[in-house]
This record gives C-alpha cells, sequence and structure tokens, in this order.
C-alpha cells in the first residue's frame, strides 16, 4: 500500500519542521513554496558576491535546535558549526550611546553594576526567576500538541498566575530604575512578535535564553540550519 500523501504550503523553519516529523512517520510529503529558494524569512540573498540573511540572525536556545536534530539521531554538528557570539550583541541608544552584552553572566552583571548600583544582585534574582519559568516554558508546555487549554494551564503555570498578569514591562520596573537596563530587559520579548507593555511577566524565560544560554551563529549564516532541515528532510523522505 502506498503512503499517505501529505502537501505543505510553504518552506519556512516550520514547514521544514513539520516535513522532517511527518516524513520520519512515513508520509510521503511535498513542499509547495512560492518563492525561487526555500527558508521562508529565513531566505538567502545573493547580490554583487556578497551573501545576506534576509531574516533572522539571533540564534537563540541552541538546545531547542539540538533536541530537533537529536528526534532524528542526528545533531546540530553534523550540518553545522555554532559559534557563541562575543560580545554577544551590542545594544545603541545613541550615534556614539551603546552597551554591549557580554556572553558570561558575570560580565553581563558587571556592566548592569556599573551603571546602576545594586542592579547586579536585582538581575540575578530575575534571572533567576526566569530560568525557573524557562524549565516550565520549555520543558513543558512548548512541545505539547497545542491541542487542549489544559496543556497549558496545569499544576506548574496556575501557580504562576500572577506572572500572567503583570507585564513584562512592569516587572522590569521593580528591578531596575535605569532606562537602558530597562530597555535591555525589555529586548528579548521583541523575538515573539510582542511589546514589553502587553506581554506577560512569564515570558522574562526569553531573558534566560539571552543572558544564560547566549546568542549564537552559525558559521556561513542562518541559511546553514535551512540548508540542514531541507537535507534532513530529504533524507527521511
Ligand atoms: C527581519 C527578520 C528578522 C528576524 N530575526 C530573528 C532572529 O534573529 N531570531 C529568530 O529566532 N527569529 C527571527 N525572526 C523570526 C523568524 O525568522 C521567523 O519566526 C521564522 O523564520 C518563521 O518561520 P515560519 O516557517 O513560521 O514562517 P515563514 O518563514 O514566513 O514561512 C512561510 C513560507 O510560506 C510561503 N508561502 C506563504 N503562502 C504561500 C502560498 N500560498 N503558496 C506557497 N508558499 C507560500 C512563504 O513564501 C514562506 O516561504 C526574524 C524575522 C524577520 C522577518
Amino acid at each position: 500500500m502506498s503512503s499517505k500523501k501529505i502537501i505543505i504550503v510553504g518552506s519556512g523553519f516550520s514547514s521544514l519542521s513539520a516535513s522532517c516529523y511527518l516524513a520520519s512517520k512515513g508520509f510521503d510529503v511535498t513542499i509547495l513554496e512560492k518563492n525561487k529558494t526555500v527558508g521562508g524569512r529565513a531566505r538567502q540573498l545573493k547580490r554583487d558576491g556578497f551573501v545576506f540573511d534576509i531574516g533572522p540572525t539571533f540564534y537563540w536556545m541552541p538546545d531547542v535546535f539540538e533536541r530537533f536534530f537529536n528526534d532524528f539521531n542526528t545533531s546540530t554538528k553534523d550540518y553545522y558549526n555554532l559559534n557563541k557570539l562575543n560580545p554577544a550583541y551590542q545594544i545603541y541608544f545613541g550615534k556614539k550611546d551603546s552597551i554591549s552584552i557580554s556572553d558570561n553572566f558575570e560580565d553581563i552583571k558587571t556592566t548592569f553594576e556599573g551603571i546602576e548600583k545594586g542592579s547586579a544582585n536585582k538581575l540575578q534574582k530575575f534571572i533567576d526567576k526566569a530560568q525557573r519559568n524557562y524549565n516550565i516554558a520549555i520543558k513543558d508546555l512548548v512541545y505539547k500538541p497545542g491541542v487542549h487549554v489544559f496543556e497549558i494551564i496545569n499544576s506548574k503555570t496556575i501557580l504562576k498566575l500572577y506572572e500572567f498578569i503583570l507585564t513584562i514591562k512592569k516587572q522590569v520596573t521593580g528591578y531596575v530604575k535605569n532606562k537602558k537596563l530597562q530597555k535591555i530587559l525589555e529586548f528579548p520579548v521583541l523575538f515573539l512578535g510582542a511589546k514589553p507593555s502587553n506581554t506577560p511577566s512569564f515570558y522574562n524565560f526569553m531573558n534566560y535564553a539571552d543572558f544564560k544560554l547566549g546568542t549564537w551563529h552559525p558559521e556561513g549564516g542562518m541559511y546553514e540550519v535551512v540548508k540542514a532541515m531541507t537535507s534532513l528532510s530529504k533524507v527521511l523522505a
């Protein structure tokens, strides 16, 4: 009996990921893409001898990428080399006014302390809280199939009710007074396509990803991840 056919519209990360899981379960997967190349927002642009990633550049949560490849008995290392960036990134408040974020949390605390006395301890407490949320969000929530509300309302998240009411902006204000430090701590939820003023503080797990897990970059650019997922999906087909 021939395997069931699945057509996936689009070839972004989500489609490539779905194609791998479906192909590994024996489905006959076809991807339809309207653009000339795969990758969606993470496409590559080649012009005048230069190569650009047109979308994502921040490779955060390397554990999540690793888990994806491990699901197929392979590893990111089989496809690309990752480098942890130091500085992770630099935030500009004006032309000659910037703050560098180190790849080391103790150094980040020193940077904070240099700007606002007492903020290193506050940052430690903030990140400890963020780590607890990361463990709930990444280990307990994001891998759920998303079919029932009780996947997100559970014994762990119910205890966090206040963090779903308080916004990240409000929470950050309670930890640091300096406006620039506040902006730095508000920045990571941008990756959720969200505004700190209307995002629950539970999402501070993004800050843990930022300051503790670090900012990485695949040699050759983010398109290496697209190439890796594409070639894995072909192996599984
Ligand atoms: C400028 C920019 C910077 C970003 N920076 C980061 C970052 O640093 N780190 C990070 O983690 N994330 C970042 N992101 C977000 C990240 O790129 C996206 O979340 C991710 O690429 C989305 O993948 P997706 O598969 O969900 O959707 P998409 O990549 O949008 O894929 C959808 C695909 O479907 C195709 N499609 C749509 N309709 C049709 C149709 N009718 N027929 C055929 N094909 C169709 C599209 O052409 C596209 O290829 C950034 C995004 C942008 C735009």
